[in-house]
C-alpha cells in the first residue's frame, strides 16, 4: 500500500514540485492550496503525512495544525519562512512533528518525510508465547513471570524460546543443539543440561513453577506443570 502525503501549501508551482517528486517516490500525493481546504482534506482523508506551510490564506498553517491536532494524530512536516523562529517554535509545541525551511533541497524534505513517517509506524503486534505463567515476547526479547522481568542471557532465551515453540513435545540433546547451537556446534552435549539448569534455577525455581521436564533417557519438554 503506498503512503499518501497532503501538500497544503499556496505557491502552487512548488506545491506542484513537490507532488511531482514525491509521485515519483511512489507516494500517493493530494494537494490544498489554502488553508480551510487543506484542513478539510486533512479531517476527510486518511493520509500518513502533511506538509503544512505556514504562511496561508484563508486560514493560516498554526491554525490548520490547531484544528486538526483536535481530531488527529496525522504527523505534520511545517514548511516555514526563513527567520519564522517563532512559528517553527509554536508549531512543534502545537504537535506538528518537524519543519523544513524554505527554499528546501528536496533531498532534506524527502529524508524528514522518511524519518516521519518510520516514527509513526505502528509498532509490530508482538507475538507473545505463553507457557504456564511464562510470557516469552519474541520481538523485545523479554521474558516475564507473573510480571516479574527474568533476566536471561541470550543464548537462555533463545533455548527457551525454542522450548516454549515445541510445548508438549520430548526434544532430546541433539534436537536442542542442533536448534538452539546450530549444527556446526563442536561443544560438549552436555552444554544443554548446564542451559537447563539455569532456566530452571531462573524461572521454576524462582518462581516455584514445574515448567522444564527431564525425559530419562530422552531429553527435556516444557509444559506447565
Ligand atoms: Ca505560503
Amino acid at each position: 500500500m503506498p503512503q499518501s502525503i497532503l501538500i497544503i501549501e499556496d505557491e502552487e508551482a512548488l506545491a506542484r514540485f513537490v507532488e511531482l517528486e514525491l509521485t515519483h517516490e511512489g507516494y500517493l500525493v493530494e494537494k490544498a492550496f489554502d488553508g480551510r481546504d487543506g484542513l478539510q482534506k486533512a479531517l476527510e482523508g486518511s493520509h500518513d503525512l502533511i506538509l503544512l506551510d505556514i504562511m496561508l490564506p484563508s486560514l493560516n498553517g498554526l491554525e490548520v495544525l490547531r484544528r486538526l491536532r483536535r481530531e488527529k494524530k496525522t504527523p505534520v512536516i511545517l514548511l516555514t519562512a526563513r527567520d519564522a523562529v517563532m512559528d517553527k517554535v509554536t508549531g512543534l509545541d502545537m504537535g506538528a512533528d518537524d519543519y523544513i525551511t524554505k527554499p528546501f533541497a528536496i533531498e532534506e524534505l524527502l529524508a524528514r518525510i522518511r524519518v516521519s513517517l518510520r516514527k509513526h509506524e505502528k509498532a509490530p503486534e508482538s507475538d507473545l508465547k505463553r507457557l504456564s505463567e511464562i510470557v516469552l515476547d519474541p520481538l523485545r526479547h523479554t521474558v516475564t513471570v507473573r510480571g516479574n522481568d527474568v533476566s536471561l542471557t541470550s543464548r537462555e532465551f533463545q533455548l527457551l524460546e525454542y522450548m516454549m515453540e515445541n510445548e508438549g513435545i520430548v526434544l532430546s540433546r541433539e534436537t536442542l543443539l542442533s536448534n538452539v547451537w546450530g549444527y556446526d556446534y563442536m561443544g560438549e552435549t552436555n552444554v544443554v543440561d548446564v542451559y537447563i539448569r539455569y532456566l530452571r534455577q531462573k524461572i521454576d525455581e524462582a518462581y516455584d513453577l514445574k515448567t522444564l521436564h527431564t525425559v530419562r533417557g530422552v531429553g527435556y519438554v516444557m509444559k506447565s506443570e
